[in-house]
């Protein structure tokens, strides 16, 4: 008898097959010369509603990511060719979704030579739903069971004008990178995509670390729907909120909130 397959989010039966991460993220052969980096693309069972592939969600994380400054060379001819064809299709209307308040702006590249780019602030929720869905994606490849609770994501290439908010950040980002130094980084093509999973901690908190064209890294935190923040670190976000200056230590460095 064929084993019936639930959907990666829900416990609906899988009628179709969504890639985790979405397939668009992989440079295809009209761009590279070759094929390379779409063999072996990590896929879980879906149902209809948890497909993104036939919404525009995905061609939103695809131009998000590739228009990340700082990406590894691949990123970037991803982002002439593919990420390209899907702007100009879109005529811009893409890069506008891509992010609030934008506004368009002449950067100046090299001796008066200007190049017309958007900036704004980034759709901050729908990246983190975009996040969310190939984190649970990614645990049911892994682990070959769904994800019962609540995902919390924290995307290492957004900046935060508020102080408090990249501090956070940047204890999170080093907190990961040294627990998954000795971890296994599994993905076929890890120029374009891998991922690592930590030790479980203390509190019973699982971390993912997703990684995209060599640079660009997104943090998902599991956690059982009936999680609750320990006393100390629940007081210490409240004292920080509130204004308070509290200094953090962990592993020889300092922390300054507020
Ligand atoms: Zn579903």
């Amino acid at each position: 008898m064929k084993e019936v397959l639930t959907c990666y989010m829900c416990d609906s039966i899988a009628t179709t097959k969504e890639h985790v991460p979405p397939k668009c993220l992989f440079p295809e052969k009209k761009d590279i010369g070759n094929d390379k980096y779409r063999l072996h693309l990590m896929t879980v069972p879906s149902c209809e509603e948890h497909n993104n592939t036939k919404s525009d969600d995905d061609e939103f994380l695809m131009v998000s990511l590739a228009g990340i400054l700082g990406n590894n060379s691949i990123g970037y001819i991803h982002s002439q060719g593919k990420v390209l064809r899907a702007i100009r299709r879109s005529s811009y209307k893409l890069l506008k979704k891509v992010f609030l308040n934008s506004k368009n702006v002449k950067l100046e590249i090299k001796d008066n030579k200007f190049v017309d780019i958007i900036i704004g602030t980034p759709d901050v929720l729908r990246l983190k739903k975009s996040f969310e869905h190939i984190a649970y994606g990614i645990y049911y490849y892994h682990f070959n069971k769904r994800f019962d609770g609540i995902v919390k994501i924290f995307m290492d290439f957004i900046y935060y004008s508020k102080k408090n908010h990249q501090n956070y950040k940047d204890i999170i980002r080093d907190k990961v990178n040294f627990e998954s130094k000795d971890k296994e980084k599994f993905g076929e093509n890890k120029d374009v995509f891998y991922y690592q999973f930590l030790d479980e901690d203390e509190y019973g908190l699982l971390t993912l670390k997703l990684c995209f064209y060599g640079r660009i890294e997104v943090y998902a935190v599991f956690a059982k729907s009936d999680f609750e923040l320990p006393g100390g670190m629940y007081l210490m976000n409240k004292l920080i909120d509130n204004g308070m200056k509290v200094i953090v230590k962990e592993d020889n460095t300092t922390y300054e909130f507020n």
